[in-house]
């Protein structure tokens, strides 16, 4: 028995759920005749664009009075995927240049039964760009007897030069009530019963795609009569959204120790902290909506509490998919709900506006800086500043200035040394030669320098 998506595929235009915007214009076109050369279906996974396709092969060679019947031999064929006319081509695993150049000799050949040859390319963005080249020709002129329909989930991927060349419908997301209605049908088909409910839980899980949503209820179709949220809940690994809507109550009141609790019960149940989280952020929208006076369940919550929290456990989610343990879940929970930080009542006082520019004037002197003096640069060399009027003598220059220095110390001035010897050269750091000046004045020495210093120090001080 072939999966319940495939045995409930519409068989016309009128059973596909939703996309009026997409169906009307295909139907007029093949009532008048008048179809394009190519279309391009884009949307998201299982809204109905590979089915719209099939639909459009089979209009086009439909004998019966309302085009697709559904029922002549021509739409059955095209149904089963055996009518000699309508080729569907993966393009996801036939992408290259020879795929295309194969394509291109088929079609010179004309169609064996239907008045046009249809060719559905599934998946069309993942072609090559030197595959979509070898098409180009082919769809800008292609021979009248051809029909090209492409499918894909990205049309961004699609070369321009390609979507100049198609007639491009976007197939939109199905409501949950859309889903819902087409699953109650299913179900009414095949003599089950269901609570409105449980269809509406697996319409949200399918989140806007009809395929996901019949391959769940396909599941869902092994268990008893009648389908319940509960039943649905726990076939599907789902939390209970009674016991979700508690927690979230006794998260929100700050009753901690019964919500930690309850999470802890729920754990030790065999829930995934990711499902409860994930659970309990549904609830929250819910309860959202109902503040805002959408249909839904409410909680005694404020609407800024409910959004603050639902924005902290989206955050704790990507947490969780690193971390999966209770310490973690109880984390997320209790960092979702932890009173938030209050804003300062007054805004922070305005910094005061700068003063105004000065106009600029290219005539006036350059602004001098406060308390920097302009000073000529002047070397000490030739004067003596420091030189005491009652100073009995004075020598050009000194012993040297220190280890680091190495240049003759600063003039000074004393009595001559009474030894004849260098090595009884008076100390500089103590005793009545120790005058040092307390800075050293000359300028950066040179090799004249030098060479005077190594003189200077192989002869005695005095004379
Ligand atoms: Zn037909």
């Amino acid at each position: 028995m072939s999966a319940l998506y495939r045995r409930v595929r519409p068989l016309t235009f009128a059973e596909v759920v939703g996309q009026e915007h997409v169906k009307e214009p295909l139907t007029r076109a093949i009532r008048e005749g008048r179809l394009a050369q190519a279309y391009l279906f884009s949307g998201p996974r299982g809204v109905g664009k590979t089915t719209t396709a099939r639909l459009l092969a089979m209009g086009v060679g439909c004998q019966g009075e309302e085009r697709p019947c559904g029922a002549c031999a021509h739409c059955q064929a095209v149904q089963k995927g055996a009518h000699p006319d309508v080729v569907e081509i993966d393009a996801a695993s036939n992408n290259s240049v020879e795929d295309v150049r194969e394509l291109r000799e088929r079609i010179l050949l004309a169609p064996l039964v239907a008045p046009k040859k249809v060719f559905i390319l599934d998946e069309a963005h993942m072609l090559s760009k030197s595959a979509f080249n070898a098409l180009l020709k082919t769809l800008e002129e292609p021979p009248p007897h051809v029909l090209f329909v492409f499918a894909t989930t990205e049309p961004e991927r699609m070369p321009p030069t390609i979507l100049s060349r198609t007639q491009h419908y976007r197939f939109r997301r199905l409501t949950e009530e859309e889903i819902a209605a087409k699953l109650t049908r299913i179900l009414e088909d095949l003599g089950r019963r269901a609570e409105r409910e449980a269809l509406l839980l697996v319409a949200r899980l399918a989140d806007g795609a009809m395929r996901d949503a019949e391959s769940l209820l396909d599941r869902l179709l092994l268990l008893e009569d009648p389908l319940t949220r509960a039943k649905v809940e726990e076939a599907l690994g789902l939390p209970p959204k009674e016991a979700l809507f508690s927690l979230a109550q006794a998260l929100g009141e700050g009753r901690m120790k019964e919500a930690l609790e309850e999470a802890r019960r729920l754990y030790g149940q065999g829930f995934a902290p990711r499902s409860l989280v994930g659970g309990l952020m549904e609830a929250l929208r819910e309860a959202l909506y109902a503040a805002y006076g959408l249909p839904g369940r409410s909680l005694s919550l404020p609407p800024e509490a409910l959004l603050a929290a639902l924005t902290r456990l989206d955050e704790a989610l990507e947490r969780l998919a690193r971390r999966s343990d209770l310490l973690a879940l109880e984390a997320a929970l209790l960092a979702a709900f932890a009173p938030t930080p209050k804003a300062p009542a007054e805004p922070a006082q305005a910094p005061p506006p700068e003063p105004p520019l000065p106009e600029f004037d290219p005539l006036a002197p350059p602004p001098r800086r406060a308390g920097v003096r302009a000073r000529p640069n002047r070397s000490p060399v030739g004067k003596k500043p420091w030189l005491p009027a009652s100073a009995p003598f004075w020598r050009p220059f000194g012993p040297p200035c220190g280890p680091s220095c190495g240049r003759p110390g600063p003039r000074w001035w004393g009595p001559p040394s009474t030894s004849a010897s260098p090595k009884a050269r008076p100390s500089t750091t103590s005793g009545r030669w120790s005058k040092r000046r307390p800075f050293c004045p000359w300028p950066k020495p040179t090799s004249g320098w030098r060479r005077s210093i190594s003189f200077w120090k192989k002869k005695p001080l005095s004379r």
